[in-house]
């Protein structure tokens, strides 16, 4: 399952960062590539298993952006989003399918408390 090695990764970048302050929120910027409702469950399962208790009720907050093909045709744009069939994209100019690549990028985190300052 894909999306679970994307929120494993995840998981670990916040864990890392989070300095060993409950999390509790996390905010991902992702492109179509990525399925939002896996991830969000891969999410949940990876905070419980792979990371220590900072995770534990961390929520995932999702920005979804365009998924941008170029394709061999010469095609090149944002893909419509009926045009994506889970990581597959048909290409509007030719009807090639091409695999998407998952972007997935952190944005930011929520952690409990007032960060410490100096
Ligand atoms: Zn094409």
């Amino acid at each position: 399952m894909h999306e679970l090695s994307l929120a494993e990764d995840l998981v670990a970048k916040c864990a890392e960062r989070s300095g060993g302050r409950r999390v509790l929120a996390v905010r991902v910027r992702c492109n179509a590539g990525v399925d939002a409702e896996e991830l969000s469950a891969a999410f949940a399962v990876a905070a419980k298993q792979y990371a220590g208790r900072e995770l534990e009720d961390a929520t995932l907050e999702l920005d979804v952006v365009p998924a941008h093909l170029k394709c061999s045709c010469g095609w090149a744009g944002e893909l419509p989003e009926d045009s994506i069939a889970g990581h597959i994209g048909i290409c509007p100019g030719c009807g090639h399918p091409t695999e998407l690549s998952s972007g997935l990028e952190l944005v930011g985190l929520r952690v409990a408390g007032d960060p410490v300052q100096g």
